[in-house]
């Protein structure tokens, strides 16, 4: 974006590509973000990637998965899953109509090499295998790794976790950056991941199970497919060359990783208790990354830093958890705000909008914490987890129509609408409520639950233009997203 609008850019990673990286699916917002400065920019090679069927015909070499929404299924440990007539432990979410507009995984791999390749062939100089380090002479940037490798005026932090804007400033981020006192508080999780193939499909071991799936409105692979569990969630990538991006995510209110288990002995530890899924892995095999299965410690920071002369992206800012997929969308979203600042002309208003820029990113950032929380904390039921998860599609709906309609001032998930925070907070206490009526009452817990369903229901009401929380539609929604221009019609 910078290169095609004439400015000198030098791109550095420590990493050479094709290379394993994390946080491959795709969203509707992600995917309108991106048709957009496909189109701004003039970049018309991104503009293919923000459907699936586009993606295929132009570019069937970068390995992409097929996206039709989001799926869920609830366990219980020891026992085979099971489902009722009501689909109490299933959800099923669309965010598209078709194949052919379906959203996407991307093998990060294959993806992010293209880019730079992109970046590359629009004038960028590309350095890779360098992880650097920073150094500032006056008003400069200079890069160095044993010897200079360049020197800049404005430096955009972009290395994620290695947050190195950070680490020059000497800055250690908070633990627990989004456990706050209320209800809404977000403790952490930690992960375990990798990339599996012989994934037996999901819908397959239903079949197995003779479980009834002709009210599912896609077939339930294609999609970020969640497996809610006791300790956390798992969820589950599907590319079109039947790799499986796999990951559980873990709530760090259970025990944390010790060094007798291995990540592979804890993998399996997890697995075992819950017969389905572990039906579904009986051939799986790892095929990345090369060095085995990968175990975080607490994935939740946030350190957001502002100055004249430097921005970071939102995921060196900071990152919540991979539930609700909203790296890669958050991501674009910071893109498509920093850059405008970045082809201004330095200013002292210059500098307080890089520093606004920053702030909304650390507010989006808690928003999201907080929409997290809620399905953290209903996990263990499922009417309570679907009524918290409508809460957060409530947020991503009102977005991408807003965005549609060509109101781009409004902050990630609509994070600075007044009436919808106040709504997220009044379901924390709500929820709060009626798990400790529950506490008091275990008998009474069907009952409370559907109530705090009800009150749910009523509270995303003002925003809810896509039939969430339809108690006729049984947790079985067709379309929520509203429907993408076509790349080719921009
Ligand atoms: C477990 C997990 C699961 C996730 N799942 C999803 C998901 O399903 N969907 C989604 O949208 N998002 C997901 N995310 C979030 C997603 O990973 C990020 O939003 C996304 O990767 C951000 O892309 P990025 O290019 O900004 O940063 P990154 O992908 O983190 O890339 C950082 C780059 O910086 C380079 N680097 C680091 N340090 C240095 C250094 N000192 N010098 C030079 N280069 C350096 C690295 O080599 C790397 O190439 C997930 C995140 C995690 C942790």
């Amino acid at each position: 974006m910078l290169a095609k609008r004439g400015r000198s850019v030098v791109l550095v990673d420590a990493n050479r590509h094709p290379r394993f990286a994390i946080g491959e699916s795709s969203t509707p917002l992600a995917d309108l973000i991106l048709g957009d400065i496909a189109e701004e920019y003039d970049l018309p090679e991104l503009s293919p990637l923000t459907q699936f069927g586009s993606w295929q015909r132009t570019y069937p070499h970068l390995v992409c998965g097929k996206k039709r929404g989001f799926s869920y299924f609830h366990h219980r440990p020891g026992r085979e899953f099971s489902n009722d007539e009501q689909h109490s432990h299933e959800l099923l979410v669309a965010a598209s109509s078709s194949d052919e507009q379906s959203d996407t995984h991307w093998l990060r791999s294959d993806v992010d090499q293209f880019f730079c390749q992109l970046a590359e062939q629009t004038g960028v100089q590309v350095v890779e295998g360098c992880r650097v380090q920073l150094g500032q002479r006056e008003d400069l940037w200079e890069l160095s790794q044993r010897e200079l490798l360049a020197t800049c005026d404005f430096l955009v932090d972009a290395t994620g976790q290695g947050s190195l804007l950070a680490q020059h400033f000497g800055m250690t981020p908070a633990p627990k950056p989004f456990a706050t006192a209320g209800p809404l508080s977000f403790c952490g999780s930690r992960a375990i991941f990798g990339h599996f193939e012989n994934v037996a499909r999901w819908t397959e071991v239903l079949r197995e199970q003779g479980i009834d799936q002709t009210d599912y409105t896609f077939a339930c692979d294609d999609a970020a497919l969640h497996h809610i569990l006791d300790e956390g969630w798992m969820w589950q990538l599907r590319f079109s060359n039947d790799v499986v991006s796999v990951g559980i995510a873990l709530d760090l209110k259970g025990p944390p990783a010790t060094d007798e288990e291995s990540p592979a002995e804890e993998w399996n530890r997890i697995l075992s208790r819950y017969p389905s899924i572990l039906r579904q892995f009986r051939n799986a095999r790892l095929v990345a990354p090369a060095n085995g299965l990968q175990r975080t410690g607490p994935l939740q920071r946030c350190l957001p830093i502002s100055g004249p002369n430097w921005a970071q992206l939102p995921h060196s800012i900071g990152f919540v958890d991979p539930l609700h997929s909203t790296g890669i969308a958050h991501t674009l979203s910071g893109i498509q705000r920093l850059v405008p600042l970045l082809l201004e002309p330095t200013s002292p208003k210059r500098t307080e909008c890089l520093h606004d820029y920053s702030e909304s990113i650390r507010l989006e950032l808690n928003h999201i914490a907080r929409l997290v929380a809620l399905c953290y904390r209903t996990r263990k039921s499922p009417r309570l987890f679907h009524a918290a998860t409508m809460v957060y599609f409530m947020t991503v709906v009102s977005h991408e129509s807003r965005y549609l309609s060509g109101t781009h001032d409004q902050m990630f998930l609509c994070a600075n609408d007044v009436d919808q925070q106040n709504i997220i907070t009044e379901a924390g206490l709500r929820l709060q409520a009626t798990l400790d009526a529950i506490l008091q009452a275990p008998d009474n817990q069907a009952e409370l639950e559907r109530t705090c369903e009800l009150e749910f229901a009523g509270l995303i009401a003002p925003f809810n233009t896509a039939g969430l929380c339809d108690p006729p539609a049984h947790h079985m929604y067709r379309h929520t997203a509203p429907r993408k221009p076509r790349w080719s019609d921009r």
